[in-house]
């Protein structure tokens, strides 16, 4: 790649480790510009039946590989991308809108959940399930067949890597659709392990397209799971799909995360982290902070604490090059979404604190992008439009509560349970009050980010089975059971 200028490069979808054009292209546009992106290749049905064909004849010898020679080709993959690092990074910049600092993490990200499930200790093992006089039991973990991974595009490549490196070190083969938003960077970065042939034939495979390749994955039956990220309407659609070839299935859907801070919290710390939590990415994390609930003898001081924060850390910068954890909404739909939800939040006439400024295209030739400016809405309705769905920018309500029954319960979503946190300095108080929270996760005294060693997964509607951790691994294999009599 080297002496490759950005706009040179050129996209393919990646069959048997080869490259595959196609006569229909779509082309992104870049969301901090506007401008328009490289032309990439949609997929066709052949294109994908020619995968599932590829990626079910590697099954014969991929499944005979131990735990330890895949692992050996997982290091590998973690040292081909930390050599791309740059080349990634650049890329994933200009589809998202992220910073070149972000996109770089993002990047990491994926190079450091390689060497998680490279590492021995956290891939499963067989065990000993049952023992005594007249029998031993073991448990041994067997790949289910092919895995298509359907991904979402906030994070391009850590939600599609996660799925890659889950099925590799569990035996499996795995197809990746990228989000039709963010194909480029995920292309690119299988274009290289396939030119580099780290992988067999047929083990990594990728395909560009949308929704009507999302669907065709969750038919075919030469495909053994789906792994989908994404919102919960398509979470249902793909479920019930699957369900006709009976296909194992993970859905890591949509949250809308409730933020708790007791009276006794840090508060100068806890705004800091609940800023990082809302505004981090521009809000576009499935467990970003997305309902603040503030203990009423501190409400107003940690507003006007939030507030000057936001105003100091979270500011619209356009270079991409200044190092940035905010950024524009990442696509044309989002941003509509969030622009419908400002509009709610001012037509209701609630207390927009900071923010709330949408910038629209086209009205000064200067500026450009999906951007909205970092938005603070104190003490909206509970009922409002802000509160019930998850916005998924850069937008927060802040409410008041005072007693713990009463904000747990608003905390508790009928629909909903990703993640949530508890900023409180009496750990007692704090954890009593995780324990009583409806959601997957739970972060006390920090914001909500994911770790590799832990189960990660949504209660109700936020979910199906989970990912991550040991655990994680588990929705990627059979779990055999064998009966050895004594
Ligand atoms: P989306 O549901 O619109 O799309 C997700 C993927 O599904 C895309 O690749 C899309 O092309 C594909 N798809 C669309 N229709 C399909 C169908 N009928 N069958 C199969 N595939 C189909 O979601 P999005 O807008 O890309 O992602 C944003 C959402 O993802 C947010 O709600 C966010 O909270 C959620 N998310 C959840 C997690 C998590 O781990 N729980 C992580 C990141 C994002």
């Amino acid at each position: 790649m080297a002496g490759l200028e950005m706009e040179d490069l050129k996209f393919h979808n990646i069959i048997n480790n080869t490259l595959r054009s196609s006569p229909t292209t779509h082309t992104v546009t870049n969301p901090r510009t506007e401008s328009a992106l490289w032309p990439c290749p949609i997929a066709s049905p052949a294109d994908f039946e020619d995968a599932v064909s590829s990626a079910n004849r590697a099954f014969k010898t991929w499944k005979l590989t131990t735990l330890s020679e895949r692992q050996t080709l997982l290091t590998k993959l973690a040292s081909h991308l930390e050599s791309h690092l740059s080349l990634l990074s650049q890329i994933l910049a200009l589809e998202s809108g992220k910073s070149l600092l972000l996109s770089e993490l993002d990047v990491r990200g994926a190079i450091a959940q390689c060497l998680h499930y490279a590492d021995p200790t956290n891939a499963l093992s067989d065990h000993i399930q049952f023992e005594d006089s007249s029998v031993k039991i073991i448990a041994t973990h067997v790949p289910l067949g092919v895995v298509a991974a359907i991904c979402p595009w906030n994070f391009p490549l850590i939600l599609s890597n996660l799925k890659v490196v889950s099925s590799l070190v569990t035996g499996n083969r795995v197809i990746v659709k990228p989000s039709p938003f963010t194909p480029y960077a995920v292309l690119k970065w299988i274009e290289l392990v396939a030119a580099e042939e780290i992988l067999p034939l047929g083990v990594l495979q990728v395909l560009n397209g949308g929704a009507d390749l999302g669907q065709q994955m969750t038919l075919h039956p030469g495909i053994a799971k789906v792994s989908f990220t994404g919102t919960i309407a398509v979470g249902k659609a793909v479920m019930a799909a699957c369900a006709k070839t009976l296909k194992k299935v993970t859905l890591e859907l949509a949250g809308n995360d409730a933020c708790i801070v007791c009276a006794d919290a840090d508060l100068p710390k806890a705004v800091k982290s609940v800023a990082g939590g809302a505004f981090f990415n521009a809000g576009q994390v499935c467990v970003a902070t997305k309902r603040v609930y503030v203990h009423e003898s501190v409400y107003e001081e940690f507003a006007r604490r939030l507030v000057e924060e936001v105003r100091g850390s979270y500011t619209v910068v356009e270079d991409a090059s200044v190092p940035s954890v905010f950024g524009p909404v990442s696509n044309k739909v989002q941003f509509e979404t969030v622009k419908r939800i400002v509009e709610d939040c001012k037509r209701g006439g609630y207390e927009i604190v900071t923010g709330g400024e949408v910038r629209e295209s086209g009205k000064e030739e200067e500026k450009k992008g999906f951007w909205l400016e970092p938005t603070i809405v104190k003490g909206p309705p509970e009922d409002s439009m802000l509160v019930r769905e998850e916005q998924f920018g850069p937008i927060l309500p802040v409410l008041s509560w005072s007693d713990e029954d009463d904000v747990i319960s608003r905390s508790n979503l009928a629909n909903a349970g990703l993640g949530a946190s508890v900023y409180s300095s009496d750990l007692a108080q704090a954890e009593r009050i995780a324990r009583r929270l409806d959601a997957g996760s739970v972060w006390i005294n920090q914001a909500e980010r994911p770790h590799m060693g832990a189960y990660f997964s949504g209660f109700k509607d936020s979910g199906f089975g989970g990912e991550m951790g040991k655990q994680g691994l588990l929705s990627y294999s059979y779990t055999q059971s064998i009966h050895f009599a004594k």
